[in-house]
């Protein structure tokens, strides 16, 4: 069996190792960027009630046209865009990159940043080029410039903000990055609840940019949506190899109900702000610990040894990512999820033991 796998199976596959997801069990997780509210009970009646009026018998709309006009109003999404919508935005990085592979074809983005660009370039056949940021995390514009007209890639990522560092990126150096390069860049802003920025009002001023959001992060991860907004032309070359049924019908009803209290979101996002700030501080209250700059709903922090850091966490009933090793640049760093106010007073007090 072992022959026929190494006959069969691409090498570029086999030396992948499989996205990594730890095993919460009962411990405080804070580890995946997840919303940690939930509903009151009289709303999660309500969706409950919307959700088995669903007829799972039948395909889904294909073209998922109801969740699309809510997506459209509640991100802003001008109307002379086209949206495309994934299992998570996951699937759509992946349907970007099936869309523009083939042999010499190049994908490219900073690092660190969202490991699943390289997983994927991986996957489907593509060539992946690194570019480092700077010491501070900021993009480095040469470098970036230098790379793209070298290797001419036909994708370039950029997670803003970015994923696992945190910051958001001088908007003249992507600005810098959208003009020299030959084929498309894709703002990957996951984060844009917690950051209130976006390019999408700017989607029109050039021909190469497509912005990407996903629902996971302001609480619904579950439900796995991810959304691109785009010029009806690039849109309507990604739609031909968009599975059909992509988006299940349990996901398009609950996530337009949920859109639907926008309040509720929004309150929740709110608070989070507010808690993000208050671990900001009590994080650079701690001696030994390196707190760096959040637009997001993490914060990343470095620590003396961040192995043992995150193993005594661990053992106090909290989990969050150890980013020890990932790479060179993120040598000693931890990353938390802003979770409920509760349990980031038992992160806190758990980090001062350990730190
Ligand atoms: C979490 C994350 C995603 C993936 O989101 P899904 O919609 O859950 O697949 C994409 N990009 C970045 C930068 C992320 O951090």
């Amino acid at each position: 069996m072992t022959k026929r796998i190494e006959h069969w199976i691409r090498p570029s596959v086999r030396t992948l190792r499989a996205y990594h997801v730890a095993d919460a069990g009962n411990m405080i997780k804070l580890d995946a960027m997840e919303n940690p509210n939930i509903w009151p009970g009289e709303l999660e009646q309500a969706w409950l009630q919307a959700l088995g009026a669903v007829q799972i018998n039948r395909y889904p709309d294909a073209r998922a046209q109801e969740l699309k006009d809510a997506l459209r109003t509640y991100m802003d999404i001008p109307a002379s865009l086209d949206i495309m919508l994934g299992n998570g935005s996951d699937e759509l990085i992946q349907l970007l990159q099936l869309a523009v592979g083939g042999p010499g074809r190049k994908v490219l983005a900073p690092t660190p940043s969202f490991v699943m660009y390289e997983m994927i370039a991986a996957a489907v056949g593509m060539e992946f080029v690194a570019v480092s940021l700077r010491d501070s995390f900021d993009l480095d514009a040469h470098a970036m410039c230098v790379a793209i007209e070298e290797h001419q890639p036909a994708l370039v990522f950029i997670a803003w903000p970015n994923n696992p560092t945190g910051n958001l990126f001088d908007t003249q150096a992507l600005e810098a990055v959208i003009e020299a390069s030959p084929g498309l860049v894709v703002i990957d802003e996951a984060y844009q609840p917690f950051s209130k920025k976006t390019w999408m009002s700017r989607l029109d001023q050039y021909d190469n940019l497509l912005v990407m959001r996903t629902l996971s992060k302001m609480g619904m991860a579950g439900l796995r949506l991810g959304v691109l907004a785009g010029k009806r032309a690039w849109l309507q070359e990604f739609e031909k190899i968009r599975l059909p049924y992509n988006i299940n019908s349990l996901t398009q009803t609950g996530a337009a109900f949920v859109l639907e209290h926008q309040g509720l979101i929004g309150g929740q996002i709110e608070q989070i702000c507010v808690e993000r700030q208050r671990v900001i501080e009590a994080l650079q209250a701690i001696a030994g610990v390196k707190v760096y700059p959040s637009h997001t709903n993490f914060i990343l922090f470095r620590v003396e040894n961040a192995d043992t850091v995150f193993m005594r966490l661990k053992q106090s009933g909290i989990l969050v990512k150890n980013l020890n090793g990932v790479s060179a640049a993120l040598d000693s760093c931890l990353r938390v999820t802003i979770g409920l106010c509760k349990e980031n007073d038992a992160f806190l007090s758990a980090l001062v033991q350990a730190a």
